[in-house]
């Protein structure tokens, strides 16, 4: 692979494993840029800052010190020198991310700082896998390769909280389903910038879908 896939749509939808095993089929990096807006979250609570006072939640950002690696075998999350790769998957960080990643100029910081890592990845390993919602429109417009992952509400849902059970979390389906189209409809109503396909974006329903059916395409879709 030469350069970005950008891989984007909604929770639910496997988009973290099959981006990870795709970076390792493909010898690429791999970058998880909604770990970086649930590790400014995990600041801010962690802060004690309303998540809904934008200047409270820039001020954290700005004084965030956040390590992100690339390595899809071990992509670790580094906030003040502590390891949060756990604690960002929490319940709590969940539900109050998406008012984080509605402020603008959390973006426009987060953007930067992934282009950067981006750059870096492309030139010492030739190419990159990048999961997220605006990646194809915003953080990597010229990628070589843009997915757009669906799957049904259900579906999504079930994944979800299966995660959840083997990570050791409380699980009920319908709470995680609620939650799940919560979380998608403050992300796809933000004003400033909603989360869409981009114009030029493959989109792949993975609903009915094996895992290693969902890799098999991405490869094929990276190879042609
Ligand atoms: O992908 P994940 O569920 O970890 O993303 C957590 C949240 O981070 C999303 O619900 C969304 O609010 C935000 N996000 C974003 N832009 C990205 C990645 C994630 O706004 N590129």
């Amino acid at each position: 692979l030469r350069g970005v896939v950008a891989l984007d749509g909604p929770s639910g939808t496997g988009k973290t494993t099959v981006a990870r095993k795709l970076a390792e089929r493909l010898d690429a990096g791999y970058l998880d840029t909604g770990a970086m807006y649930r590790a400014v979250t995990l600041a801010a609570l962690r802060a004690g800052v309303d998540v809904g006072d934008p200047d409270a939640v820039i001020a954290v950002a700005e004084s965030a010190d956040l390590g992100v690696g690339t390595d899809p075998d071990q992509p670790v999350v580094v906030l003040d020198e502590e390891d949060v790769g756990e604690q960002i998957r929490g319940a709590e960080v969940t539900s109050a991310v998406s008012a984080v990643a509605a402020v603008p100029h959390v973006r426009e910081m987060l953007v930067e700082v992934q282009r950067a890592i981006i750059d870096d990845v492309v030139d010492e390993l030739g190419g990159i896998v990048v999961e997220g919602r605006d990646i194809g429109t915003v953080v990597a417009p010229d990628a070589a390769l843009k997915v757009y992952l669906t799957a049904s509400a259900e579906v999504r849902a079930g994944r979800r909280s299966a995660q959840d059970t083997a990570s050791g979390r409380q699980a009920d389906v319908e709470d995680v389903q609620a939650a799940v189209e919560r979380r998608d409809s403050l992300d796809a109503g933000r004003a400033a910038d909603p989360m869409r396909p981009a114009a030029d974006a493959e989109e792949l329903d993975t609903s009915d879908l094996e895992l290693e059916q969902v890799i098999a395409a991405l490869v094929e879709l990276a190879a042609a």
